[in-house]
Order: C-alpha cells, then sequence, then structure tokens
C-alpha cells in the first residue's frame, strides 16, 4: 500500500484494493482471445455503430447532460417513465453515485460473498463498514442477508444474476427479502445480464421499483447491448432516489456518442435477439463439455460460467490459466475474493468456444498423465 505524509484522503479509501480489470494481452506471438470480461462475442449493433461514427462531426458540442433522448428510448422499450430513469457513465458510475447519496461513514453495507466487487469499492470509499454474507453454493441467501440487516444498514448491493458466479435468485426469494427489509434501507438490484436470463421465474425487478420507495434497478449497455467501451449504464428509481442522484452526478456524465450509440442499440432488438440466441446455444454446451472433463462448473444463466478446479498440483485454476494463456486464450481469474481456485469464462464465438473445451481437455488430460 502506498503511504504518504501529505494530504490524506478519506477512512476507508486505502483499505480499497485497486481494480484488477481482465486481463487483455498475453506474452508471446500467439493471436488472443479474451474471454475475461464478459463482452458480448456478437460486437456492437452496426446500428449503434452507425449513429457513434456520425457523433463525431460535432465533437465541439456538450451533451444534453439530462441524456433525455436515451432516457425516452429507454423508458419505451421497458415501458417505464423516462423521468425515473438516471444514465451513468456505465452502471458502475450509477453505482458509485448511489454510495455517495446514501452511505456515510459508520453505516452497514450488505452484500454476498462472491459479489460483484463494484460494492465494496463504494462501500470502502465512503467510510462504511462492508458487510460481507455467506452464499449457499455461490448463489445468494436471503436468510442470511436479512439476518445481517442491523439499524446502521444502509444499502444491500445484490447482483441478480451475479457477475461472477453466475446464478440468479427467483423473484419470490427478491420479494421476500424486499417485505423484510426496513423501509429506511435501500435495495439495489443490478441487473446488468438480465436480457440474458429465459427463466420463468426471474423478473429484474422494474416492477418492485415501480411500486415501492427503496429499491432501485441498475442496467448496463456494456453486456448484450456490446457497449462496453462507450461507459453508458442506467438506474430506474423512485422519483425521489431519481431527483437525489441527479443532483450530485456530473452536469455531464455521458457523452454524446454514448447517448446515440445507446439509442441506436436500444431500438435494435433485432441484434440483442441474435445474442440471445447465441448464448442460449452456447451456455450449455460450454456448461455440458466442461462439466464432462470432470471440472465442476456452477449453472449459470449469464453469458459466462465459473469453472472450479481440483485443489491437486497440475490441474489447479492458476495452472489452467498459465496454460490457456500460453494458447492466446485469457480467461478471468481471481473474481471475486475466495474464488482464488476458479477461472470464469466468457462465452465466445463458435470457433472460440470449441477451441477452449479443446484446451480444457488437453490440460486435465496432461495433468493425469503427469
Ligand atoms: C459488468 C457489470 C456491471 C457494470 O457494467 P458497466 O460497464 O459499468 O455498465 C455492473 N454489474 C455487474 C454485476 C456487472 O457484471
Amino acid at each position: 500500500m502506498t503511504v504518504s505524509s501529505g494530504p490524506q484522503p478519506k477512512p476507508g479509501i486505502l483499505d480499497i484494493k485497486p481494480y484488477v480489470p481482465g486481463a487483455a494481452k498475453v506474452e508471446g506471438n500467439v493471436s488472443v482471445h479474451k474471454l475475461s470480461s464478459n463482452e458480448t462475442p456478437l460486437g456492437a449493433s452496426p446500428k449503434a455503430i452507425e449513429a457513434f461514427e456520425s457523433a463525431a462531426k460535432s465533437l465541439e458540442r456538450y451533451p444534453d447532460g439530462a441524456a433525455s433522448e436515451l432516457r425516452q428510448a429507454i423508458a419505451e422499450f421497458h415501458g417505464v417513465e423516462a423521468d425515473r430513469i438516471v444514465c451513468g457513465a456505465g452502471s458502475d458510475e450509477l453505482l458509485q453515485l448511489i454510495g455517495d447519496a446514501f452511505v456515510s461513514a459508520g453505516d452497514e453495507v450488505i452484500y454476498t460473498e462472491h459479489a460483484f466487487v463494484v460494492y465494496a469499492l463504494v462501500t470502502k470509499a465512503n467510510g462504511a463498514t462492508p458487510v460481507v454474507v455467506p452464499e449457499i453454493n455461490c448463489r445468494a441467501d436471503v436468510d442470511a442477508i436479512l439476518e445481517r440487516v442491523t439499524d446502521k444498514t444502509k444499502v444491500v448491493f445484490l447482483a441478480n444474476p451475479n457477475n461472477p458466479t453466475g446464478t440468479y435468485l427467483p423473484f419470490a426469494e427478491i420479494e421476500r427479502l424486499h417485505r423484510e427489509l426496513p423501509s429506511t434501507v435501500l435495495l439495489v438490484l443490478d441487473a446488468a445480464y438480465a436480457e440474458y436470463v429465459s427463466e420463468p421465474d426471474y423478473q429484474d425487478g422494474t416492477e418492485m421499483v415501480r411500486t415501492a420507495e427503496n429499491v432501485v434497478m441498475t442496467r448496463t449497455f456494456s453486456k448484450i447491448y456490446g457497449l462496453a467501451a462507450l461507459r453508458i449504464g442506467w438506474v430506474y428509481c423512485p422519483p425521489f432516489i431519481a431527483d437525489v442522484l441527479n443532483r450530485i452526478r456530473g452536469p455531464f456524465n455521458t457523452s454524446v456518442p454514448a447517448q446515440v450509440a445507446g439509442i441506436a442499440a436500444v431500438k435494435d432488438q433485432a441484434h440483442v435477439a441474435k445474442a440471445k440466441a447465441h448464448n442460449d446455444t452456447w451456455l450449455p454446451w460450454l456448461t455440458q463439455q466442461i462439466g464432462g472433463l470432470g471440472l465442476e462448473v456452477t449453472p449459470s444463466v449469464c453469458n459466462f460460467v465459473l469453472i472450479h478446479f481440483p485443489k491437486a498440483p497440475g490441474k489447479t485454476a492458476a495452472e489452467a490459466d498459465a496454460f490457456l494463456k500460453s494458447k492466446g486464450y485469457i480467461l478471468r481469474a481471481n473474481s471475486a475474493p475466495g474464488l482464488t481456485n476458479a477461472l470464469r469464462l466468457t462465452i465466445g464465438l463458435e470457433e472460440e468456444n470449441r477451441a477452449v473445451v479443446d484446451l480444457f481437455r488437453d490440460f486435465m488430460g496432461v495433468a493425469a498423465h503427469e
């Protein structure tokens, strides 16, 4: 950790482990397949790319800080009220704004064992105490969350479905969690992967936000929409919370290229359907193939799978990671605290998925002969 005798940051900030993004490069001269950051293998909608390119003609102009047209387009597609949407530079910014607005030093913030890493960041940056709740088989446990609620609890962050585990809670469980939470606790439903989920007992939380005062749902254009580079996301809020977030966000927190690409993307649902269909083919295939090699795969409803490795020397996640990297395939190691012997694999193109399975087969086979 760095130390300085000069200006000191707020308490908590130096407890944050700097975020390590999914790797994008490997040593040597192999072609690189980045399957480490849950990006879509199909790329962005061609219409979004066109809109992005057209934005290059007037870069001297400030954006519409309220992102009105984008909010309108989102509202129309999702059947929600545009004035209850706030856009941000990725849903990460919105999670941070929620922390800035609602979390103070001394508060407690609840999230689960293998939760998305940004929740810890937001909690510590605001000097609050993280309350980390055990999961059952890499799935959030509503009873365990509720047991940890105290009068200091300010926010519960829950990704549904969760990254990096890929698991989800049926909506009845979310409803039970909400019902039992004090009305002063903000429940943040992070639905970054909602578009990928087909399970009939899943809901993204829209209906709950519509009728409750203490629930928000965050969404992103980074995943199925393929606009991660542009940093654009949104949150659907009760009116009071939208008002609070609008007061503290940067006046121009989303860029013109991101806004226009987002509008084109949300209107091109055919492209989204294509990405979903691709995932529906390859998620079960990868789960089954990798599982068939004697590796444990957590059942996922997302565009990635979490693969658990044996502890035996020669077969660990770190060794698999090094082997795959030497062949140009980058997976995500250490995707959450406590997942040191697992790798997260993003669903890729058909050739990539087939190649990864072949490499895992080699890896397990090679190790078995040692
Ligand atoms: C990727 C991801 C996000 C953040 O995405 P942005 O690129 O900041 O919009 C949020 N939550 C989860 C669970 C994610 O996996």
